[in-house]
């Protein structure tokens, strides 16, 4: 039997009463779990392995997928408060779901994640999340110096298209992206320019 934490990212109906799960293990990282008869009503996992949801779990590796035993519930964010932030979930669950490779597991990742859950997906914790994980997964560059002439001074504007850091000199320069306020992770204009960088990062997996 072998045992993880892991927060639910996907569930999928199969058969009658049967869900197939994509689950972020802190330790065996993204993999696919097979929970049967866990549509049934008196499935004690029914409640437990709902999207988002952080759980103890242990499983059976046999033939095929591994097989769901039993769930411990950890945590659950607050329905009520997700109900009106499905657009931002997604923005987690898009990278989590096209760009994390299975069994990759990732413990820095992990922790961010959960603590994204116990935020209940603000916008701020999702772009901090968003920015900590593309430098994990290396599609991001370094944001401690300028991406144009490597200085660390006056790194206070985004340029668009590379989703990097620009010093004054440089941005005045190109002139294109935008000067970064005091706290850029809960800014429009960032939340936008990720969207759009990461939309290409997909795209080009
Ligand atoms: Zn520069």
């Amino acid at each position: 039997m072998s045992k993880d934490t892991v927060v639910v990212l996907k569930s999928i109906n199969y058969s009658e009463a049967d869900r197939i799960l994509t689950v972020f293990g802190k330790h065996i990282g993204k993999f696919t779990l097979f929970a049967k008869s866990m549509r049934k009503i008196n499935s004690k996992n029914r409640g437990n392995m709902q999207t988002l949801n952080i759980c103890n779990i242990s499983f059976y590796e046999g033939k095929g997928l591994p097989l769901l035993t039993e769930s411990q519930l950890v945590y659950a964010p607050d329905t009520e408060i997700l109900k009106d932030r499905i657009d931002d979930i997604k923005r987690v669950l898009d990278i989590l779901n096209k760009i994390l490779q299975e069994n990759d597991p990732n413990e820095r990742v992990f922790d961010l994640l959960t603590s994204v859950c116990k935020k209940n997906f603000d916008i701020e914790s999702i772009n901090r999340f968003r920015v900590i994980f593309l430098k994990e997964m290396g599609y991001l560059g370094d944001f401690s110096v300028c991406n144009s002439c490597e200085s660390t001074k006056d790194l206070k504007y985004l340029d668009l298209s590379s989703f990097a850091l620009l010093c004054k000199n440089c941005y005045s320069k190109a002139g294109k992206g935008y000067k970064l306020g005091d706290n850029p992770y809960i800014e429009k204009n960032f939340t936008q320019a990720l969207d759009i960088y990461i939309k290409r990062v997909i795209e080009e997996i």
